[in-house]
């Protein structure tokens, strides 16, 4: 398999074409955005954590069973996926309240959510990414009701499988967010799982090992991102 030109580049990675036409590398940068680009930096080697971290928890996925881009990693920044045609939907699932669920309906910060809440956002950057409906998503096309059961069934799933691994590292899952795309007919989990898209809190003492320490400026960033890599990699 070799490496050649670059086909994309977004907020946080970089994607390049290989010799072969249904595989792609994506490269894992540190630049970090937060509340939709307003907040910009860099978190010093997150590409490597992330890339670490997402191969693991992908390959973890894999082996229940979820059907996911995930070939293999291939470096430090680099993983090896399958070309998907990505979906242009953010799938949200929240076990607790944080975040922008606390600011849009006025709940506590980790409130429990039962049964968790599952939300869609319309990926379009020039619109902040607006919370959307099953009925937005059938009238603008953006997947068909066939996909939204199969996207909605993994995701439950996915839940189910993300909450159980990390509460054996001590960390709470408090919420996330999936990619999906289409590939030779099928719904495939895409994009990445790590610290980026997640909340993490410690269990016990609450401390939040995610990208909230970036975006509340609260120091030990690296720290946090390292630590949750070194619990996925025991
Ligand atoms: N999230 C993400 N990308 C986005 C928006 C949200 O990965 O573009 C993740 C975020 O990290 C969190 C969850 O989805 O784990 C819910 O995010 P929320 O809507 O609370 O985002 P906020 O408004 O706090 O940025």
């Amino acid at each position: 398999m070799e490496k050649r030109e670059r086909i994309f580049e977004g907020k946080t990675k970089i994607v390049y074409r290989t010799d072969e036409p249904d595989l792609i590398i994506q490269y894992f940068k540190d630049d970090t955005t937060a509340f939709n680009s307003a907040k910009k930096g860099i978190i010093v080697n997150k590409g490597i954590f992330n890339n670490k971290i997402s191969a693991r928890i992908f390959e973890f996925l894999g082996t229940e069973n979820i059907p996911t881009h995930f070939e293999r990693r291939l470096s430090d920044r680099e993983m090896l996926i399958k070309r998907v045609e990505i979906l242009p939907i953010e799938v949200i699932v929240r076990n607790k309240a944080a975040g922008s669920i606390c600011r849009n309906l006025g709940i506590r910060e980790g409130a429990k959510l039962t049964p968790p809440v599952l939300e869609f956002t319309y990926k379009k950057d020039d619109l902040n990414d607006p919370l959307i409906n099953e009925s937005h998503i059938r009238a603008l096309k953006l997947a068909s009701d066939q996909e939204v059961e199969v996207i909605k069934r993994y995701t439950q799933r996915i839940n189910e499988l993300m909450e159980r691994f990390f509460a054996d590292l001590n960390l709470e899952l408090i919420d996330f967010k999936l990619e999906f795309g289409r590939y030779k007919g099928r719904i495939l989990l895409a994009d990445e799982i790590s610290p980026d898209t997640c909340r993490l809190w410690e269990m016990g003492t609450g401390e939040r090992l995610d990208k909230d320490r970036f975006r509340h400026d609260m120091g030990d960033i690296e720290e946090a991102y390292q630590e949750v890599l070194s619990r996925v990699e025991k």
